[in-house]
């Protein structure tokens, strides 16, 4: 039987971890080859299975002294392959670590190992009439450690805010496997924000500290259908346009309303070229006032039917489509690329049509479901992967409209982070030189490339891509713009 690279540290980490905790069977090890992006697979050369920092910190460390680059797994949600494996290193998979440590009331926060669900939260402090605000579609699953790293965003965050406005202080393992506090107050450099949104790249957080929010007085929920996704736009500027920042502004186009009633029969408006979805929260007498203002705007707008609902059954009815669309899909697809880019949200009609343009230049269906009030398209790919050249299109369709994002001045992903799909494409948003000041803050962290190598940045570069020591100083400490501690 022949000896494997890596027998010798897994060895080494089931003496720390207990071998229940260390998978190294080829079959078993396959469960884990991909994310949510399953177009990308990599079989881990070993997984391993923490329950305390104490051992993640363990795992870093024989990572270190083995030269083998690591990567932090929470449920495997994630839209851009970010947690897609080596299969000459080690999964670090947060699963079994999912306590909630303390709920504080007073100070409104809560303290949760890396593994609790985004919903567990909630779930926790609900009877109590708090909840944790960003709300990704995938909530029920997706851990608060995977937020953290992808600054994760939802309905909601149009007024609330994203992960990085919710997280207080993270305990994270370094890259060389040491345990240090990251916290949101304390003079010096804004470390725990750097650290929210790094995929991952500058070390694994071991416990997350949330704010706690108040539930709302009141909460309204209306559905307005149009006959064209161009006129629900133009209710989405004049609303925000107008003042009001609801809770969430979402809207679905034809096709995607389509996928969703053959999957969920979620009985939204007949004929509706798109179906807008607007939430308003806060004080019951200042809803009441928002919501007499976003009626008259969207009937102004065009919408030839308004639904309400102010029960919760009502409005679990009116987001059932919704939330279910991009799993809905598979019911008019055998495939689909979800897509994640931002727009100015006034760029939003001319760019809907310049997807529609495309969808009919390559022969590819592209269904759209959107935080329209942020400008975060996600265009659903389509295709189907037994006809010759399709999967090849819809890349193409794919690649096309973050183009279309970037040439309108927004941005390559707005929530979904850019992984190893979109690292490619960060030379069309960012200079070489800003990607070596990215690389700067990277190397501060983990100068030896270890954690979660190969992803966010497009092609090796300097120190942080390859595993192994940077020699020499970086380009831009020797050019003397930059400081080396
Ligand atoms: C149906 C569906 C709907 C979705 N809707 C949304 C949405 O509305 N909004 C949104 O923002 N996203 C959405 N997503 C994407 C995904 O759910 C989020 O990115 C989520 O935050 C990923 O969490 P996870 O635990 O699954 O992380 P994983 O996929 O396991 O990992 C994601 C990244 O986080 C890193 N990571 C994981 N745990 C840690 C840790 N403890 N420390 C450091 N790095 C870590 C990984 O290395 C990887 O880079 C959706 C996904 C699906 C499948």
């Amino acid at each position: 039987m022949s000896i494997r690279p890596l027998d010798g540290p897994a060895r080494r980490f089931e003496e720390l971890l207990g071998p229940r905790s260390v998978i190294t069977d080829p079959v078993r090890l396959r469960t884990y080859e991909c994310d949510g992006l399953t177009h990308h697979r990599v079989t881990p050369g070993v997984v391993v299975l923490p329950d305390t920092a104490e051992q993640v910190a363990g795992v870093v460390r024989i990572c270190n002294e083995h030269d083998l680059p690591f990567v932090a797994r929470g449920a495997g949600t994630g839209l851009s392959g970010g947690a897609l494996p080596r299969s000459d290193g080690v999964l670090i998979v947060t699963a079994k670590m999912r306590r909630i440590l303390s709920i504080d009331l007073p100070n409104r926060r809560a303290t949760v190992e890396p593994g609790v669900t985004n919903l567990a939260i909630t779930e926790a402090v609900r009877g109590l009439g708090f909840y944790y605000a960003p709300d990704p579609s995938s909530q029920q699953v997706c851990t608060i450690g995977g937020n953290v790293a992808e600054n994760s965003g939802g309905a909601h965050c149009l007024k609330y805010g994203f992960t990085v406005n919710h997280v207080l202080g993270l305990e994270i393992v370094t890259p060389d496997g040491y345990i240090v506090e990251l916290s949101e107050s304390g003079p010096g450099y804004d470390l725990l924000g750097a650290f929210v949104g790094s995929e991952g790249t500058l070390g694994i957080a071991t416990k997350v500290t949330v704010r706690l929010s108040r539930a709302p007085e009141t909460v309204t929920t209306l559905l307005a259908a149009f006959e064209d996704v161009e006129r629900g736009g133009r209710a989405v500027s004049a609303i925000i346009g107008g003042g009001i920042v609801p809770a969430a502004i979402e809207m679905m186009d034809a096709l995607a309303v389509e996928a969703a009633e053959a999957a969920v029969a979620c009985a939204y408006p007949e004929g509706a070229g798109a179906v807008l979805i607007v939430e308003l929260d806060g004080p019951a007498e200042e809803v009441a006032h928002q919501f007499g203002e976003v009626t008259r705007l969207c009937r102004e707008a065009g919408a030839f039917e308004l639904r309400v609902a102010d029960d919760p059954e009502r409005r679990a009815a009116i987001w059932k489509g919704r939330k279910s669309a991009f799993a809905a899909v598979g019911r008019i697809s055998p495939a689909y690329i979800v897509q994640d880019g931002v727009v100015p949200r006034t760029a939003l009609p001319g760019v809907l049509a310049s997807i529609d343009r495309l969808s009919h230049e390559y022969g590819i269906r592209v269904a759209n479901v959107f935080h329209a009030g942020d400008g975060n398209l996600h265009p659903l790919v389509l295709f189907d992967d037994a006809e010759p050249g399709a999967a090849e299109r819809a890349e193409l369709v794919s690649g096309r409209i973050l183009d279309l994002c970037i040439e309108h001045g927004g941005s390559i992903t707005g929530e979904h982070g850019v992984g190893v799909d979109k690292a490619r494409y960060m030379p069309k948003m960012f200079s070489a030189d800003d990607l070596d000041t990215m690389q700067l803050v990277r190397c501060a962290f983990d100068p030896r490339g270890l954690s979660n190598p190969g992803k966010v940045f497009p092609t090796p570069r300097l120190c942080g891509e390859a595993p192994g020591v940077r020699r020499g100083a970086h380009p831009l400490v020797e050019a003397g713009l930059a400081e080396q501690f």
